[in-house]
């Protein structure tokens, strides 16, 4: 990278003053500085000659017959061409800059006879630095927003690549799911038991093979799902998840209390009914084996912010594993004692950064956890 010190003392200069004689000594100092010089004699020109050919820098006289500097300059800055080109206002002795014009119309800095020719080279050096500065810095921004354009898109073919390969791979996956079950069924007693805990695990191997693509499928889904947000009742997405839920609620004995006044948040219903049910489902599993799950979903408001949470009085989470539990694939379980894919957090948090929100958690292990959700309120009352 380049610091201001390596910045060159060079440069394109055009001077415009229409009697060049008055800017001998300067323009002589200036040539010896091996900066480049052009010189024209009226405002119109200047204005052609920047557009045609911009240099790096302009010292412009203010009094000229025809047009005057101020109007050179303003016209200068119009045009998208010579707008960036840094102006420096020469004056004569008998005619004083009028400071205030100068800065309004665009100047950069200005300087007035008698020229104290190193003050007049500090100011070319450093308006000269600034404008390679400014150039450095466009260039960075077009670099980076063509770094940006890049990874949107690769982005995008790894989206469709693991959709496709996810979906494809759905048929001939099933297929092995249902031929080891007609394997079990009907050949089953033919083996002996090596054989058909073998054969057991094939088919359960199948099934989890398949939910993983489901998985894979809804997180890819959800970053191309169209959506528009609007105002959405915490009450009722948090009813029609409880509702798809019911069985595995029931059959976990779990305690469930909802907070009898959710609010409502900016969001998009499917997107936030996905987040409630896989909060909802990891509450019910991560208990402590034998015990019955114990949750509680509240929210608290909090100015334009609405923090909704699921409270669950399971097994926990230790500080160190708490961030990369929301990465795709991360589990802190082996599937034996808990069974799952690893992509429930990691769709929770997608879904949420889509709506502008964000997620988080607080827990300590044994103590149980609460997941928590902040989106902005729509209730604006
Ligand atoms: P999955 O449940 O399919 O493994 P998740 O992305 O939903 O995937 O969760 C990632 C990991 O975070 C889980 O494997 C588990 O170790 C931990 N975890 C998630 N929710 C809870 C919870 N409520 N209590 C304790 N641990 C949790």
């Amino acid at each position: 990278m380049t610091s201001a010190h390596d910045l060159r003392t060079t440069g394109d200069i055009l001077i415009v003053d229409d009697q060049p004689e008055n800017l001998q000594l300067l323009l002589d100092t200036l040539s010896r500085q091996s900066y480049e010089l052009r010189r024209v004699l009226s405002g119109q020109l200047a204005i052609q000659v920047a557009q045609f050919d911009p240099p790096d820098l302009i010292l412009l006289d203010i009094r000229m017959p025809d047009m005057d500097g101020y109007e050179v300059c303003r016209q200068l800055k119009t045009n998208k061409r010579t707008r960036d080109i840094p102006v420096i206002f020469l004056s004569a002795l008998d005619d004083p800059v009028d400071k205030v014009k100068a800065f309004d119309v665009g100047g950069a800095d200005y300087v007035s006879k008698p020229f104290q020719v190193p003050e007049v080279l500090a100011r070319v050096r450093h308006q000269l630095q600034i404008r390679q500065l400014q150039r450095q810095a466009e260039e960075q921004q077009q670099q980076l927003q063509r770094r940006a354009q890049a990874l949107e898109m690769a982005n995008q073919e790894l989206e469709f690549f693991s959709s496709s390969a996810s979906h494809d791979l759905t048929a001939p996956l099933r297929g092995l799911q249902s031929l080891s079950e007609v394997l079990i069924e009907d050949y089953g007693d033919r083996l002996d038991e090596l054989g058909q805990t073998y054969l057991h695990r094939i088919r359960s191997t199948a099934i989890e093979m398949d939910l993983l693509l489901k998985t894979l499928l809804d997180y890819s889904r959800m970053s191309r799902t169209e959506f528009s947000v609007g105002p959405v009742s915490l009450q009722a997405v948090v009813a029609n998840t409880l509702q798809t839920l019911r069985s595995t609620i029931e059959s976990s004995g779990a305690d469930i209390e909802v907070q009898p006044d959710l609010p409502s948040v900016v969001g998009f219903s499917l997107i936030l009914e996905r987040v409630a049910s896989n909060l909802l489902t990891n509450a019910l599993k991560y208990v402590e084996p034998g015990s019955f799950p114990r949750v509680y979903i509240g929210a608290e408001r909090k100015q334009q912010t609405v923090r909704w949470f699921f409270q669950d009085s399971g097994i926990g989470i230790s500080e160190d594993d708490q961030a990369r539990i929301f990465k795709p694939f991360e589990r802190l379980h082996g599937s034996e004692s808990y069974p799952g894919t690893g992509f429930g957090l990691a769709i929770v948090q997608r879904g949420i950064t889509q709506l502008g929100g964000y997620c988080g958690v607080e827990s300590e292990l044994g103590k149980g956890s609460r997941f928590w959700i902040e989106l902005r309120t729509s209730d604006l009352g």
